[in-house]
């Protein structure tokens, strides 16, 4: 009997150090977890109980995550860097105090309480106060080196401001991404028909990893700073304790916690997580629980580590609100290109603090892979407490006849045959004139980055395209008026605002233009680099492949988007349509002289300039046709350096690239302007 239960939990022992290894790999090299957070504590807590209690089983070795992937370079940390263990149980959290206090031998301790940012953790080391290097955590004990793209975070300086600064520390810190921009992300991935990221964290995860720099910046990483690792002299001297760290990394100039707590107990700390986990609900990016640290440097180092997690430290975990309920239907949604979207249409319900009625199913594979069907009793949950997602299917509440769910075969839209192109997971209708592309194509065509038409608006689109008024963006140019009248809701008023904002929209710059026609790959930034480079529509339109590489930030991806866009008659077509309506194609706002050595030259600025916001430096260096980049590489041309500059100075001495002063620059600048 005995032996036969033994036998049943070394099979399920074997099974989950398989699923724990299985997701381990998912979830730090390749950041694509299939379960969430919450599951995979579950699967591992099981089988470290299953271990305590038999020492003899060993097959699942014991292991901090790895994340180290091939095409980087690895560098070893100088303290390792662990990860914290964690709960979500109010009872450990207690016994974690409990066996703090019994070794150090106090009565109470004092601990910090912290956010606990969903994020990627990171060892940015400064050396005499300037930037040298970014690492992963790695397994712990080295870690790919990520300092080109940590070069591209705003707000990350490359020196520390003020007094005591140490010739070495290493300050570890956790890079994220805004609840915002993850969306706006992982929306722009599904009309290109791309697998969207899970939840905030993996698209961080993903984007610290890109070889490319360029593509890194236009996802806006965000870093926040909360503490010391190997630090001359040592952090325990330097700092004292966990609350002064707090307050000087803010000193330093670097991004800091924007709240933390100092308790004197361990009852105050408990309030403080309950605190927390009402106040987190208004921060901008996410956040899963609290970590709570000894406050004491000296004794946290004291109480020392395992081999696997430092002992004075403990992250308590929220475990995210699930919640039941029925899948009415799931109706879909035609994209900007054609993608189409499954939406759960679910049976409304309170979570996390809102009413949800509808979640995305992102793709027929998502449908297949959940086996989710109409009638289901499902369960829900906030991924990375931004977006709501089913999680799982009450299989035993199934009706017997319940079916798989059939993805259309036809465009609920329009009827055209659904398409799938190779390496894409999206279905696609084909046809360009099916109404929600167009409606979303001038949505698109319309919005504040692109045209920036005022005031047209969905419910306006919407009217405008069902009354067949509008059928492309090129007849927006031939709306009169009185064809504004028409429309519900549009006071006489309005309909001479909205008239007068689509004329005027036909003085637009050339970028504009460009982003608003909707090619794939281009957005905001590469459409104003192709209006600098190619000055009007129809040296774009005429560029070969090659000459199109040659342009900055362009690639073979990109560069074949716009081929096929310009070969297709139809787009042909609606620019013609828009030229004869008098929508200029070649204004590029800058005044350089063709002769000018600035224009078309790469510039990098590190440092402070006083009275110059940095901003307003690029666009200087870009009223005169020169182009600015974040990173020094061979390809850049000068380097303006301003007061605390950081290791691109280095970095353009051994690369021999020159570098300016303010002042020099500007002179030059002005030389060459007639
Ligand atoms: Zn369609």
């Amino acid at each position: 009997m005995n032996s036969n239960r033994n036998h049943n939990e070394y099979q399920r022992y074997k099974r989950l150090a398989q699923q724990v290894a299985y997701h381990d790999e998912l979830y730090y090299r390749r950041a694509s977890p299939e379960i969430s957070d919450f599951e995979y504590d579950c699967l591992k807590s099981e089988l470290q109980y299953l271990q305590s209690k038999h020492p003899d089983w060993k097959i699942a070795e014991e292991k901090v995550g790895d994340d180290r992937i091939e095409g980087f370079v690895t560098l070893p940390h100088r303290e390792p860097m662990l990860s914290l263990a964690n709960t979500y149980n109010q009872t450990e959290l207690f016994e974690f105090d409990k066996r703090s206090r019994k070794n150090l031998q106090f009565n109470a301790l004092e601990y910090v309480i912290e956010p606990k940012i969903d994020g990627v953790a990171v060892s940015v080391t400064y050396e005499k106060g300037q930037l040298v290097r970014a690492l992963t955590r790695g397994n712990g004990i080295e870690g790919d080196d990520i300092t080109h793209n940590i070069d591209t975070i705003v707000g990350l300086p490359q020196s520390l401001k003020g007094d005591n600064i140490p010739p070495f520390i290493e300050i570890r810190g956790e890079i994220f991404i805004n609840n915002q921009d993850f969306l706006r992300i992982n929306l722009e991935r599904e009309e290109e028909g791309l697998e969207p990221y899970a939840n905030p964290r993996n698209l961080a995860a993903g984007t610290v990893k890109l070889l490319d720099s360029q593509k890194a910046s236009e996802r806006n990483l965000k870093i926040i700073f909360y503490d010391i690792g190997y630090c001359e002299p040592t952090a325990e001297d330097l700092f004292k304790t966990q609350e002064n760290v707090h307050n000087v990394i803010e000193k330093w100039g670097l991004p800091h916690q924007e709240k933390f707590w100092k308790a004197f107990n361990i009852n105050e700390v408990w309030s403080y997580i309950q605190e927390l986990d009402f106040i987190r609900k208004t921060f901008s990016y996410g956040t899963d629980g609290a970590v709570v640290k000894i406050d004491n440097l000296f004794l946290r180092k004291t109480i020392g580590a395992t081999s696997k997690v430092p002992l004075g430290a403990i992250a308590y975990k929220f475990a995210p609100e699930r919640s039941e309920t029925m899948l009415k239907g799931i109706t879909i949604q035609v994209g900007r290109t054609g993608v189409l979207t499954p939406v759960a249409e679910l049976e409304p319900v309170t979570n996390s603090g809102s009413l949800i009625s509808r979640a995305t199913l992102h793709n027929a594979d998502e449908i297949a892979r959940l086996d989710v069907r109409v009638g289901d009793t499902v369960l829900i949950e906030k991924a990375g407490e931004v977006i709501p997602a089913i999680v799982g299917v009450l299989r035993d509440k199934r009706l017997p006849t319940s079916a798989p769910y059939p993805f259309p075969t036809k465009c609920p839209a329009c009827g055209s045959p659904v398409v799938r192109l190779p390496e894409e997971v999206a279905w696609r209708c084909p046809d360009a004139s099916c109404p929600p592309q167009v409606r979303r194509r001038i949505l698109h065509f319309s919005s504040k980055q692109a045209m920036d038409i005022n005031n047209l608006g969905v419910s306006i689109v919407d009217q405008l395209v069902t009354r067949g008024l509008v059928s492309n963006i090129a007849d927006l140019y031939n709306l009169k008026i009185e064809d504004f009248f028409l429309l519900d809701k549009v006071a006489d008023k309005s309909a001479k605002n909205l008239y007068d904002s689509i004329q005027a929209s036909k003085n637009n710059e050339l970028w504009r233009l460009l982003h608003g026609l909707g090619i794939q790959h281009i957005g905001a930034q590469s459409a104003k680099e192709l209006a600098n480079f190619f000055k009007n529509i129809d040296s774009l339109c005429n560029a070969s492949m090659e000459t199109l590489m040659q342009a900055s930030g362009i690639g073979e991806t990109v560069a074949k988007s716009i081929r096929a866009f310009f070969e297709n008659t139809d787009n042909l077509h609606i620019l013609n349509q828009l030229r004869s309506s008098g929508v200029c194609m070649d204004r590029v706002e800058t005044l350089a002289e063709a002769s000018s050595p600035i224009k078309g030259k790469k510039f990098v600025i590190t440092g402070m300039f006083p009275n110059l916001p940095r901003e307003e430096l690029k666009r200087m260096i870009e009223s005169v046709g020169g182009l600015t980049v974040d990173t020094v590489t061979k390809k850049t041309d000068y380097l303006i350096v301003g007061s605390d500059p950081g290791s691109k100075v280095q970095k353009a001495q051994e690369l021999g690239i020159p570098t300016l002063s303010l002042q020099e620059f500007i002179s030059l600048k002005d030389t060459h302007i007639t």
